[in-house]
């Protein structure tokens, strides 16, 4: 065999082997082909160019309920539920044309129930030529679902925030402002857009900003919520008592998404409590404290005294025959009477003594800090001074006298109920020996 003999076998051999080759190559892409239609997820019409069905997948069945039978030479259009069937006809012409888009609308299936679909027409070229369109369809159903449910959170979560009297902010992890809810101006003065641009906590009392961002880490960091009070900056009042609850929303997978924070302005509900607590230690006719405060106060001599060697007194005061008053001139005068003695004791004694009301026509004074036992008998004298200078009340001239008690603290341990005890007992013995005298009981 010549050399040129050998080439031209070498060459028809190749070329066979080719041929050979893309022989199978096309009806491996057939096979492929195939396989992508009959086993793709999303259903799929192959249609005629006058829109009647040749084929479909088995997803279609399934998703419309016919038999590919049932389907192929009906017209596709039949399926579109008649509100869509407009835009279907006008996707099916753009298609043609070769324009592709996504559509929605809806397809109805065996039982005549619509199926919402996203869908998306494909010509089928072959040799350059257009011999048909697919359909591929994409039930929605489920996801049109979840954006509904999403949308009508997202809507309600929108009304609550909007209506509601509380400022609602959500922040992310760098406590930068995502939502300011509108309520800002009413609470603070502030517009809502306003804060949105501003620095985090910027309207939060220095004081309280390191305690603030200690609790929102933490609560990122154990997913618990928090409540705190602190005060922040409304536009026009100032410092406001404010209340913050703060609650970390976390995606499904547990990632943190925002701080949903709530803030109230509390400066009503802490004035109350501010009264309350007043009322609670104060005597309301001389508005002195009471008895109960100055327990406490006198419980925190006691301590001071233990730590620190430091001596203090009482000196209790009763009024002698005040029931007479009460008698004679009636209550209120009375009533005058404990309020002008109120003054009196205020005025005779220094500001750091602290003077209450026990109740009744009794009162007591308490003096820290007691270097000389001459000290406090002067106080006690003062104080005997200032009640027996004259009495003019509502036009009654009275003659006012009371019986005093010193007891000086015991450095061997005094306890309230001592303390008490031993001034009644000293202010007792000033009312047997005759009242307008000063009884001292040096406990030890
Ligand atoms: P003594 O010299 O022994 O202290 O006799 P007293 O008449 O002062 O009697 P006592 O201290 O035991 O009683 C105080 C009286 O004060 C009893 C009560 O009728 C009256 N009283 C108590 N609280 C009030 C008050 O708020 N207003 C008025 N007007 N009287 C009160
Ligand atoms: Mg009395």
């Amino acid at each position: 065999m010549g050399k040129e003999q050998l080439s031209l076998m070498k060459a028809l051999t190749n070329s066979e082997i080719e041929n050979e080759k893309s022989r199978n190559q096309l009806t491996a892409t057939e096979s492929e082909y195939r396989s992508l239609f009959d086993n793709n997820p999303d259903a799929i019409f192959k249609l005629d160019l006058e829109g009647y069905i040749i084929s479909g997948n088995l997803a279609l069945q399934q998703l419309s309920g016919y038999s590919v039978e049932e389907l192929i030479g009906n017209i596709f259009i039949d399926f579109v539920e008649p509100k869509d069937q407009e835009d279907a006809k006008e996707c099916f012409t753009l298609a043609l044309s070769g324009e592709l888009r996504d559509y929605r609308f809806n397809f109805l299936d065996k039982l005549g129930s619509p199926i919402g679909c996203l869908v998306k027409l494909t010509p089928i070229m072959l040799k350059g030529s257009r011999t048909g369109i697919f359909v591929v369809i994409k039930d929605m159903r489920e996801l049109d679902k979840l954006a509904s449910k999403y949308i009508d959170s997202e809507e309600k979560f929108q009304i609550i925030a909007e209506n509601i009297q509380d400022v609602i902010f959500l922040m992310n992890d760098k406590q930068e402002y995502l939502y300011v809810s509108p309520s800002s101006k009413e609470i603070f003065e502030y517009d809502n857009q306003q804060v949105g641009e501003k620095h985090s906590f910027y309207n939060i009392h220095p004081d309280d900003i390191a305690n603030l961002e200690k609790l929102f880490n933490e609560s990122i960091h154990n997913k618990n919520p928090y409540k705190v009070q602190l005060k922040a900056m409304h536009l026009k009042k100032g410092w406001i008592w404010t209340e913050i609850n703060g609650t970390p929303v976390f995606s499904e997978n547990g990632k943190f998404k925002y701080m949903l924070l709530i803030a109230r302005d509390i400066s009503l509900q802490k004035e109350n409590e501010e009264k309350l607590q007043y009322f609670a230690y104060h005597d309301s006719l001389t508005g002195l404290p009471n008895r109960r405060f100055f327990k406490s106060r006198l419980q925190e001599v006691i301590e001071l005294e233990e730590k620190t060697g430091e001596v203090f007194a009482v000196i209790l005061i009763d009024i002698d025959e005040f029931k007479q008053i009460n008698d004679n001139f009636g209550h209120e005068t009375g009533d005058d009477v404990i309020q002008e003695l109120a003054n009196r004791l205020s005025s005779a004694l220094d500001p750091l003594d602290f003077v209450a009301r026990l109740g009744g026509d009794e009162f007591i004074a308490l003096i820290a800090n007691i270097h000389k036992e001459d000290q406090i008998v002067e106080k006690a004298e003062g104080i005997q001074q200032a009640i027996i200078a004259p009495w003019s009340i509502n036009g009654h001239v009275l003659n006012i006298t009371a019986s005093i008690g010193i007891a000086l603290s015991s450095l061997n341990g005094s306890t309230t109920t001592s303390v008490f005890r031993e001034a009644d007992r000293a202010m007792y013995d000033a009312k047997n020996a005759g009242k307008n005298l000063v009884g001292f009981n040096r406990s030890n």
